[in-house]
């Protein structure tokens, strides 16, 4: 049976997805909510380069869950630099080639925005270092003893890079960065203006429990929470007057089988798979995953940090174990691997 609840929290965006991204996707940085701090720094960085009368600023590294608003946030940093942006994802460059075409294609001053960095081509990257520092690529024409270097001149431009594993990344490609910023999960009351906001862009009436509700189970993530706000929309249309009360609200959430805490049934078949196959845990990621039915890269992306912010997982040097507030969430009894957690 399919996952509805997988919808809201995927990664992969639908053609339905994209254009809802779209029509909400802050333009300002008034709209851009929460993440006050990241936003000043940004700022700061931006208006010093500009002082120094610098067509481009520092190379930006952007961290954090799918759907926290790093690629809003690099579109924001475009047009505060008057830049142009070019989007690409880290495995659709395949050759250096590409990479040499990406980069010469560029204009002074452009932002490069490549997303899921972590997954670029280790020997592609290499490339991307004195492209990066000194803004010249050095490609090698022909094999063997007849192989000669060329060096080509880049225009300047800003490289921001997104990723949701900053561990992946090599040393020397992080130390590339001139600045590296963690997006965190939102604040309920973030979320819940991110939410006010959508609505009014959407023209839909929604109610302040509603709103407050699918705040509540948006795992405190704006793409979660757009989603949620779709479903409880649909939910309106059809059995009501269009108005998003609470209990469309609640009715969307049970549809989509998330509980009151945001978890959908990936969440709680990991929570599960700890607890009752592995009592408690300390049990390995390949073996929760084999256990959950999901892939590894899902728990690790998806599920994983959001249980973590929760407090219903934690990771010891042994494995990840369920804590005493995952079996309480799931109605489970205690079992006695507190000793594991302490
Ligand atoms: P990521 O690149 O981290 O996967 P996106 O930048 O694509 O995330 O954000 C997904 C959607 O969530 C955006 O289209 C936007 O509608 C919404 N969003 C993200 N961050 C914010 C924010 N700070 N304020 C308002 N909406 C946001």
């Amino acid at each position: 049976m399919k996952n509805l609840s997988r919808d809201t929290t995927s990664p992969i965006l639908t053609e339905e997805d994209k254009t809802f991204d779209l029509t909400l996707r802050p333009k300002t940085w008034q709209d851009y909510i929460g993440q006050e701090k990241i936003k000043k720094n940004i700022q700061i960085i931006i208006e010093a380069a500009k002082k120094r009368g610098e067509s481009c600023c520092e190379h930006l590294l952007f961290y954090g869950n799918s759907g926290l608003g790093k690629t809003t946030l690099s579109y924001l940093v475009a047009k505060e630099l008057g830049a142009n942006i070019r989007q690409i994802a880290g495995p659709a460059i395949e050759k250096v080639g590409d990479l040499a075409a990406i980069l010469t294609n560029l204009n002074e001053g452009d932002v490069l925005f490549i997303d899921e960095l972590h997954r670029l081509n280790r020997l592609i990257e290499e490339f991307t270092y004195p492209a990066l520092e000194d803004f010249k690529l050095n490609l090698v024409l022909g094999k063997g003893p007849m192989a000669r270097t060329m060096e080509m001149k880049l225009p300047r431009f800003t490289l921001i890079g997104a990723t949701t594993r900053l561990a992946l990344l090599s040393a020397p490609l992080r130390n590339r960065f001139g600045a590296t910023f963690q997006l965190d999960f939102y604040k309920q009351e973030d979320i819940e203006k991110i939410i006010q906001r959508s609505s009014h862009l959407l023209k839909l009436e929604i109610e302040p429990g509603a709103i407050e509700l699918l705040a509540k189970c948006s795992r405190f993530t704006p793409r979660v929470a757009n989603r949620l706000l779709k479903r409880a929309r649909d939910f309106a249309q059809v059995e009501g007057q269009g108005i998003i009360t609470a209990n469309f609200a609640r009715k969307a959430l049970e549809f989509l089988e998330i509980d009151g805490l945001g978890l959908e049934i990936g969440d709680r078949k990991i929570l599960e798979a700890i607890i009752k196959k592995f009592e408690g845990g300390p049990a390995g990621l390949q073996a929760i995953s084999v256990s959950a039915g999901e892939e590894e890269d899902a728990v690790l992306d998806i599920y994983e940090p959001y249980l973590m912010q929760l407090g219903f997982i934690e990771r010891t040097p042994r494995g990840r174990v369920a804590t005493r507030s995952a079996y309480q969430h799931l109605g489970i009894s205690f079992k006695n691997n507190q000793r594991l957690l302490s």
